[in-house]
């Protein structure tokens, strides 16, 4: 059934096409529950000619007024059991056809034709969720290329970069975006703002508001996408961001329409954010457990989190898992002076052992009982890996939040894929087109080979990964160079 290319959608199977049921063809002979009651006893008989046309057409595929199914310059994805990203069930044996950079149809085969003359893949037993949405990394200055080689790898296919821009990295950004070197769709916070004796190290430490206002203009010149800070002592090491520079820092960006997002530890600096205009927070409360009111609060805000779980208590995790060391996506998604340190036994007997690791527990047990709270009373959750610092290895590092997500923030896999989809792409922009598996969004796409809703850990075994229709050519890159930055 080829033909001329006669416009959009014409795969779509329309319900005037369709017989009902159990064979009685009331909306022909126009019966009492017809949708043209006023044809009633007397049908037209031009239109009973027209229906005739139709349902022959169907039979054997195609439809009178669509001829022609051309699907020359389409890949369609045939069989395999969609899950669209937006927490929606999944459709088993779904279509998804992709023309050019764009997802033209996606749904049920019963409503849909398979297009003929295009690419068909038989993607039966397999499942297609969207590229994952990834809204906390650090990329380091000199390594951008290898980290996003790794994202790639990794399904993971739209990022944000959450304060860490140094060095050649805002360039490579714009090289990303030219399309010049391969690397998921980024959005940037450009340099993030913390104490001036505050952690990280290197980032904007404005002295008073003035001198906050002047920094967030300068960022809005550079047309970031959102303002990034960090409010935190970090296990009682540093100064906090004072709350007036912070409130300063959110006034001046709502003034140019640009979101905030913060990095936070403890419960009191949440409220003071919140009174400040912040929606958008990394990590979570770590401190103590909230209360009722404070979900309240979360609820009337509508507040997002991106808990970065697994970055929490990779602290200790690697030294109770040295399997992971076998594990070569995460081997090769961390720089090999990390690398080296892990493999080492009475590091890892170290980390254990160590005041910090201890501390940090405390505020893991918080700020999973955090999370699990914020799920349960509708708050928003985003996957956030923090990629980038300590131990979270790009790429693995994405698939890792999601299964700590699941294990111990209590979302279901359902959820956390929304968490990496629809809920992560609506935080990056208004309208976004991207996130999610659906007629006119971008072709971005994973086809796995196992299914993710039984066992979250199943986002790992990909079969392919399609950016922007494009088949990519996956593989581990190699570590370009010594180099060094913040771990944070
Ligand atoms: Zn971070």
């Amino acid at each position: 059934m080829i033909g001329p290319h006669t416009g959009f959608n014409h795969w779509v199977r329309r319900p005037v096409i369709r017989a009902p049921d159990d064979g009685r063809a009331d909306w022909v002979t126009g019966g009492a529950d017809s949708r043209h009651p006023g044809s009633g006893r007397h049908p037209d008989p031009f239109r009973l000619f027209a229906i005739a046309i139709a349902l022959a057409a169907a039979l054997s595929g195609c439809t009178a007024d669509q001829p022609a199914i051309d699907g020359t310059g389409t890949i369609t994805i045939a069989g395999a059991t969609l899950i669209d990203g937006t927490g929606a069930p999944p459709i088993e044996d779904a279509v998804v056809i992709v023309r050019g950079d764009r997802i033209e149809h996606a749904g049920s085969r019963a409503d849909v034709l398979v297009p003929e003359g295009g690419e068909v893949i038989d993607a039966a037993g397999k499942f297609l969720i969207p590229g994952l949405v990834d809204l906390h990394n650090h990329y380091r200055d000199g390594l951008e290329e290898w980290s996003w080689a790794l994202q790639l790898h990794a399904g993971v296919l739209t990022v944000r970069s959450l304060g860490s821009d140094h060095g050649q990295t805002p360039a490579k950004i714009d090289e990303a975006r030219a399309g010049i070197v391969p690397a998921p769709r980024i959005f940037t916070a450009g340099v993030g703002f913390t104490h001036p004796e505050g952690f990280p190290p290197g980032k904007l430490g404005p002295a008073t508001e003035e001198e906050a206002r002047a920094m967030v203009r300068e960022l809005a010149a550079q047309e970031v996408d959102l303002i990034k800070m960090w409010v935190d002592t970090f296990l009682d090491t540093r100064p906090k961001i004072g709350p007036e520079i912070r409130a300063a820092i959110a006034d001046q960006a709502s003034r140019h329409d640009i979101p905030v997002s913060a990095h936070v530890f403890f419960e009191e600096d949440v409220w003071q954010l919140v009174d400040a205009g912040v929606r958008f927070f990394v990590h979570g409360v770590r401190d103590q457990e909230v209360d009722d009111e404070f979900v309240a609060m979360v609820q009337e805000k509508g507040l997002s989190f991106a808990p970065a779980l697994g970055q929490a208590k990779t602290f200790w995790w690697v030294a109770e898992h040295p399997e992971l060391l076998e594990d070569e996506e995460f081997r090769a998604g961390l720089q090999p002076a990390l690398l080296e340190r892990l493999l080492d036994p009475e590091n890892r007997a170290a980390m254990l052992k160590s005041e910090s690791t201890a501390k940090r527990r405390v505020a893991y047990d918080y700020v999973t009982k955090f999370i699990r709270r914020m799920n349960e009373a509708g708050a928003t959750i985003t996957v956030g890996s923090d990629s980038g610092a300590g131990n979270i290895a790009y790429g693995w590092g994405t698939h890792h939040e999601l299964e700590t997500l699941v294990e111990e923030g209590g979302l279901t896999p359902l959820e956390t894929l929304a968490a990496a989809g629809a809920a992560a792409a609506a935080e990056l922009t208004e309208e976004p087109d991207f996130g999610s598996i659906a007629e006119g969004m971008a072709a971005d796409l994973v086809l796995l080979s196992a299914d993710p809703l039984a066992d979250i850990r199943n986002t790992r075994q990909i079969d392919r990964v399609m950016q922007a229709g494009v088949w990519l050519e996956r593989g581990l890159p190699e570590f370009p160079q010594p180099a060094a930055g913040d771990n944070q």
